[in-house]
């Protein structure tokens, strides 16, 4: 049953396809973990939220949501929008996402990780927004603090390939991207995936940090033999508890105040306040 009492938490994860196998985070190993509260739905103004979770790691509250919110039904912008405005509303200032990502960068191999700094948006769902308040500039879009943060949780839990740069390419999705598409994000991109945008956006509007932890789970089409199943369901089971707990780490180990990066003064007053606010008072 959704309700409005939203419970603070400084810290979020927007979970992927690696949380969600382990059923983050009951499944890590950490002992100073605990769940407050589970199954959480929310009323907003974009619909009734996906369930959250609140748990605390080292003491520090976390809201989290499984799969970026994402449910039949429910358009992924919808599902975005509510994620975000919950996020606003427990006055979140620091975001970690994951997810399993396909490769375009022809050297990458499946089970490397990559820490993107950039972004390119090829999806059509242009606009998600919550207000319209700020002008946003995508300077670091992703913020360095918290991408330094999860290279250090990361070497420190894996010994394979880790990238600490990189263009992630977003795309609608749900199905796949053609050999085609890939071929032509070549030069542009290193891997391509459905959940960065509208998510950075979103965190930007709200003035909180983002970041990102992806793991290569298929050859994009075109490459290497294209998309496995069983590869990618090994992975999806397997490696899961490692990437809650490279998550758990990295919150760990950042302040959710004591902020060392710009990414809130890259959030502007709009100069087109006017427009917005007429646009809103007609609903
Ligand atoms: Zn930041």
């Amino acid at each position: 049953m959704a309700n409005n009492e939203i419970p603070q938490a400084e810290y979020a994860i927007v979970g992927g396809s690696g949380t969600l196998s382990s059923d983050f985070p009951k499944n890590c190993q950490a002992d100073d973990v605990e769940i407050l509260a589970d199954n959480l739905h929310f009323t907003t103004p974009y619909g009734e939220s996906p369930a959250f979770r609140i748990f605390t790691v080292a003491g520090k509250r976390v809201l989290t949501c499984r799969m970026h919110g994402w449910r039949s039904g429910v358009t992924r912008a919808d599902a975005s929008r509510q994620v975000f405005w919950v996020f606003r509303e427990a006055g979140v200032q620091r975001i970690l996402s994951e997810g399993g990502v396909g490769t375009v960068n022809h050297l990458l191999d499946i089970r490397d990780f990559m820490v993107p700094d950039d972004y390119l948006d090829l999806s059509v769902r242009k606009d998600v927004m919550l207000d319209g308040r700020y002008l946003l500039l995508m300077q670091d879009p992703l913020c360095p603090e918290l991408r330094q943060a999860l290279l250090t949780a990361t070497r420190k839990r894996f010994k394979g390939r880790i990238f600490d740069r990189g263009t992630y390419a977003v795309t609608d999705g749900r199905h796949f991207e053609s050999a085609a598409e890939v071929a032509m994000m070549q030069g542009h991109a290193d891997i391509v995936g459905q959940s960065m945008c509208p998510e950075v956006y979103l965190a930007r509007e709200i003035g909180a940090c983002y970041a990102g932890l992806y793991y290569t789970v298929n050859y994009g089409e075109g490459l290497r033999g294209g998309v496995s199943h069983e590869t990618m369901a090994d992975i999806f089971y397997d490696d899961a508890p490692m990437i809650g707990e490279i998550l758990l780490e990295t919150i760990r180990e950042v302040d959710a105040h004591d902020k060392h990066c710009q990414c809130l003064e890259h959030r502007k007053e709009t100069l087109l306040k006017d427009v917005y606010n007429e646009v809103s008072s007609k609903g």
